[in-house]
């Protein structure tokens, strides 16, 4: 079902929020999005994608959308992922600047105000930076300092601590990010890649009101992987390096071992070191083969050409820009 497409002037605001599963928030969500909306006091819509829940989501927003139609609702096909659901969202808006922000109400609505305070005083991109992330666990904090740190040191672009996806982006912004065609999408570090002028706000990170995190371990771990392989080639030519060292070094033992021969003649022991040596050297292969794997896979991907997402159907929303 598509309904008569909106023809009303653009809103001044574009809220984004993906959702997946997260029926139990929305009453919470809409309430305190409308408050903080009606304190701005400018023109808005909610977009609300939804990536292929399984509870009533649906259902749930196109009952709020009866009574308010400021409230978009664009439904994918099928979960595509946070990352895509985003992109999907940008696609769709059509305010003078977009902000997007969680459906488990962890993002807090009120930091919208400031928000919008630092794009009046000129700020294309305003980045909500979370205080402190104690409701995590001891690990998840200590891998994701890691991955961050990492991602700083070989990546060409550099992501600031503790920032997600709550953010404010200017128009200029999402028509630069709605250009861009990759398949694989790592949103923080696409921001950041894009530039213009930036600022940070902190908030705190509430606790998630319904629900449980979408985000296990394996899921955090392939986005670490996406993030690293679309920003950086330094993986795949770091094997370069390691290839040559371990070579050289073979070479070494190699001369080494020859010469005691002659010296001290043949001892039959070794067998250990061989074993060793040759189980190293198997591993130190199978992840150099990982790693130009994850590659040709993102090129295969980025080759196949297919949409990025498949929209089952789009309540109210004005525009929806080319996929590319
Ligand atoms: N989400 C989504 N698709 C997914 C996973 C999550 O649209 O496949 C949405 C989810 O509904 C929520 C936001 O992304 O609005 C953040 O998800 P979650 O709270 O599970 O992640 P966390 O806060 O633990 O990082
Ligand atoms: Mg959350």
């Amino acid at each position: 079902m598509i309904e008569k497409t909106d023809i009303s002037a653009p809103p001044v605001l574009s809220l984004v929020v993906p959702m997946f599963n997260e029926a139990g928030n929305l009453d919470t969500l809409f309430a305190r999005l409308t408050q903080v909306m009606a304190d701005l006091g400018e023109s808005y819509e909610i977009v609300c994608i939804d990536d292929g829940s399984k509870d009533d989501t649906v259902a749930r927003v196109l009952e709020h959308r009866q009574r308010d139609p400021r409230i978009k609702v664009v439904e994918l096909s099928r979960n595509f992922g946070k990352e895509l659901a985003l992109t999907a969202g940008l696609h769709h808006t059509s305010g003078q600047a977009v902000v997007m922000i969680d459906a488990d109400l962890q993002h807090p609505p009120e930091t919208i105000k400031e928000m919008m305070a630092k794009w009046r005083d000129g700020y294309e991109m305003v980045i909500a930076v979370r205080r402190d992330r104690e409701q995590e666990t001891a690990f998840k904090r200590l891998a994701s300092k890691a991955f961050y740190e990492m991602f700083g040191r070989v990546s060409e672009v550099q992501l600031p601590p503790g920032a997600g996806d709550f953010r404010l982006l200017d128009r200029k912004v999402v028509d630069v990010l709605n250009a861009m065609p990759e398949h694989a999408r790592f949103m923080k570090g696409l921001y950041a890649w894009v530039g213009f002028k930036q600022t940070i706000i902190p908030f705190d990170v509430a606790d998630r009101a319904h629900g449980e995190t979408k985000f296990n371990l394996f899921r955090l771990w392939r986005l670490a992987i996406d993030g690293i392989t679309s920003f950086t080639s330094v993986p795949l030519k770091v094997w370069t390096f390691i290839g040559s060292l371990v070579a050289s070094f073979a070479l070494l033992y190699g001369l080494l071992f020859i010469v005691k021969t002659l010296i001290l003649g043949i001892d039959v022991p070794g067998y250990p070191s061989l074993i060793v040596a040759i189980t190293f050297f198997s591993g130190v292969q199978l992840i150099s083969l990982g790693v130009i794997g994850e590659y040709l896979g993102r090129v295969f991907s980025e080759v196949k050409n297919r949409p990025l997402y498949v929209v089952r159907s789009a309540h109210g929303c004005r525009r929806e820009v080319d996929k590319g």
